[in-house]
């Protein structure tokens, strides 16, 4: 199943991912804060990940890796 990591070391929360994401699974995590004080992005629905990559070319600190199977 395709998925993304998101290193939360590097997100600051933008919101570009979540915009770029075609399938709407991507959103910030109101949950939770990360160590530079962000709500950081979290893929939330795995099974509808097609691993098209474009949350992670969007993403400008290259936070997010995308995993293909
Ligand atoms: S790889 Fe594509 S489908 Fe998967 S979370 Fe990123 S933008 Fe969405
Ligand atoms: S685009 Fe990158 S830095 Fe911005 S919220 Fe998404 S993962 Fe975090």
């Amino acid at each position: 199943m395709s998925r993304i990591i998101v290193d939360e070391t590097y997100c600051k929360g933008c919101g570009l991912c979540v915009d770029a994401c075609p399938e709407g699974i991507v959103e910030l995590d109101q949950a939770r804060i990360n160590a530079k004080g962000y709500h950081p992005a979290v893929l939330v629905d795995e099974a509808k990940c097609t691993a098209c990559s474009s949350c992670a070319t969007m993403c400008p600190d290259m936070a997010i890796t995308v995993w293909r199977s």
